[in-house]
């Protein structure tokens, strides 16, 4: 049997093409992409394809976007063994962690990928990118997938999407897991370190039980619901009393995450501790997450953080903003009153913090 594999296109510079009159890259017909990638017909795996109905550039993308790229997947979820997604690498990471929580239980793998030049470019690297995702999307195992998460495959690495950031806008190696290792490397083999894929969460079906009704928690599950209602604060030397109210009093925001300096670390002024608690006591929540790429957040650890910590501040230890984003999203989607925000941020739900 030829595992079956959805190759679903959203857009992105892998099928773009230049327009010849303002020499701007935009997308182009899907069918044109497979033209121009033959060798797909060699693979061992059956491949069928789908697409968005109009292709966008990554920076466009947003919630109603991740839920039409969840629906499909969801949809055709019974009827593939893995699927790969094309999508422009600028909100990659951003959207391979959405669907990293939107699926629960996931038994099968959903690999991202993109190109830094479009796939007609003589020196592109859509080809690589494309025919190892795929390849790496039908490995197999005592008939399983052996991949059973969201990832992203970029240059030769397969990382855990959650775990991911865009770091260089023009080399081809555009990713970088800092705190988590690649889960396989492609060199003259595909090398998967079965050890670091991930394997489920506990935590994640005592979620499920507690939150949800949830009959058969092994189930993959699809959770779509986000709440948008959320903002990224970045601390800044010099950062404003006024600049800091004014965001955390926006109208029904619920929550913040709070980008701060290396550990964890923020300003001590008072003013800037008393908005915060102000914040909390109306029940937004807000995330501490550390504008290091590497690296965890550790509250108490210096006397710049002690006060955070006090307030009853969340940690996001090492998250990635981007993976906090959407974790806040979707827990403030199923869990709105809950007062266990703060245990459930805290626990590993898709192996995007180390705990
Ligand atoms: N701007 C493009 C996008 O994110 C860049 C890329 O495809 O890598 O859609």
């Amino acid at each position: 049997m030829k595992p079956k594999i959805l190759l679903i296109y959203t857009g992105g510079t892998i099928g773009m093409i230049k327009d010849p009159e303002t020499g701007a890259l935009r997308s182009f017909d899907f069918t044109k992409l497979l033209y121009h990638i033959p060798e797909l017909k060699h693979l061992d795996c059956e491949i069928e394809t789908t697409s968005f109905e109009e292709p966008i550039d990554s920076s466009d993308m947003d919630l109603n976007h991740w839920r039409v790229l969840g629906d499909i997947i969801n949809a055709k979820y019974d009827d593939y063994h893995g699927f790969v997604v094309l999508h422009g690498s600028d909100t990659m990471s951003h959207t391979g962690s959405a669907l990293s929580f939107m699926f629960e239980n996931l038994t099968k793998p959903v690999i991202l990928t993109g190109s830094q030049l479009p796939i007609g470019d003589l020196r592109t690297d859509a080809k690589e990118n494309l025919i190892t995702s795929i390849q790496l999307a039908s490995e197999w195992e005592n008939n399983a997938p052996i991949i059973k998460e969201v990832c992203i495959y970029f240059e030769y690495q397969l990382y855990r999407a959650n775990r991911t950031a865009k770091m260089n806008a023009e080399h081809f190696e555009a990713f970088s897991s800092p705190n988590y290792p690649p889960l396989a490397i492609s060199g003259v083999h595909l090398n998967i370190d079965q050890g670091l894929l991930w394997k489920g969460g506990f935590d994640d079906i005592a979620l499920a039980k507690s939150y949800i009704d949830q009959p058969h928690p092994l189930k993959m599950m699809y959770r779509p619901e986000m709440d948008s209602r959320v903002v990224v604060l970045k601390l800044f030397p010099g950062i404003t009393e006024a600049v800091v109210k004014a965001i955390c009093t926006v109208k029904d925001l619920k929550g913040i995450i709070l980008e701060t300096y290396g550990s964890g670390n923020a300003p001590t002024s008072p003013w800037f501790i008393a908005v915060l608690r102000e914040a909390l006591l109306s029940g937004i929540k807000i995330v501490n997450v550390t504008q290091c790429r590497g690296g965890a957040v550790d509250m108490g650890k210096y006397e710049t953080s002690v006060a955070l910590k006090k307030i009853g501040m969340v940690s996001g230890f090492d998250i990635t903003t981007e993976a906090a984003l959407s974790k806040m999203m979707y827990l403030l989607a199923y869990m709105p009153e809950s007062g266990d925000f703060k245990k459930y941020f805290e626990t590993s739900l898709r192996g995007e913090i180390s705990v």
